[in-house]
């Protein structure tokens, strides 16, 4: 099963593809992640990356799709997997569907996850996140255990730099100008599934999994 979750930054995608990850035994590929596991690493990659991530820009796509294609090539991914955050332009999508053509392959689902601009800034300043293990947590939705601590590895949770407001505004005007365009691109496909990303994190898992078992 190959997904591609959309939806804005902050709509819930992350968690819900690590749910579905869990549930399917397939891999969550995020993008979002392997860049910043790049910059924690300090590599050529991670340094280009962090000059437009810090602004709420776009990583440029040339520097994206190759990442993605030799990803799902990889052993793990031969029942599927979910992808989080790519594509995020419509020449990326267009990569992706030339990439699994010439393997015979294509997705099998878009799930976009609704949530009104309005609720994002609240949902981005309430995120903590991991940068150790990659885990999302929400101050008032989805606290940790411990107060500012990793349930899964112990490490401190931050708020990361783009999650501040002033950027989070630069990265919903990013998302409209970008990124929403691929619901129309998957929308024709005939693979586009909408659910509403305001309901609390089981309730979209629930609906979710009601389209993918359909
Ligand atoms: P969120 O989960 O909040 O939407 P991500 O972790 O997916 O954020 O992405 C963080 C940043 O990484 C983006 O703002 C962008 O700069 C960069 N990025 C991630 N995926 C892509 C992609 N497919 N194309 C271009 N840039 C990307
Ligand atoms: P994305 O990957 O789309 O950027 P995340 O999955 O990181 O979004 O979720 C953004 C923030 O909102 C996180 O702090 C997360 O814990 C929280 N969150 C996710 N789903 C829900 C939900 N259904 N209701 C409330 N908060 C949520
Ligand atoms: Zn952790």
């Amino acid at each position: 099963m190959k997904i591609i979750m959309l939806g804005a930054p902050g709509a819930g995608k992350g968690t819900q593809a690590k749910r579905i990850a869990d549930k399917y035994s397939i891999p969550h590929i995020s993008t979002g992640d392997i860049f910043r596991a790049n910059i924690k690493n300090g590599t050529e990659l991670g340094k280009k990356a962090k000059t437009y991530m810090d602004q709420g820009l776009l990583v440029p796509d040339e520097l994206v799709v190759d990442l993605v294609v030799d990803r799902f090539k990889e052993a793990d991914c031969a029942n599927g997997y979910v992808l989080d955050g790519f594509p995020r332009t419509i020449p990326q999508a267009e990569a992706l569907d030339t990439a699994l053509t010439a393997i015979g392959e294509s997705v099998d689902y878009a799930v976009n996850v609704e949530v009104p601009d309005s609720n994002i800034v609240a949902r981005m300043s309430g995120r903590r996140a991991c940068l150790n293990c990659g885990a999302t947590y929400h101050l008032e939705h989805i606290p940790t255990k411990v107060e500012g601590i990793c349930d899964v590895c112990g490490s401190e949770i931050v708020l990361r730099e783009d999650d501040k407001p002033e950027t989070v505004l630069n990265r919903l005007k990013v998302y409209h100008d970008q990124t929403q365009p691929l619901i129309d691109y998957y929308t024709k496909k005939g693979i586009l599934k909408e659910v509403d990303g305001t309901k609390d994190m089981a309730e979209v898992f629930d609906a979710i999994i009601a389209i993918l078992e359909k």
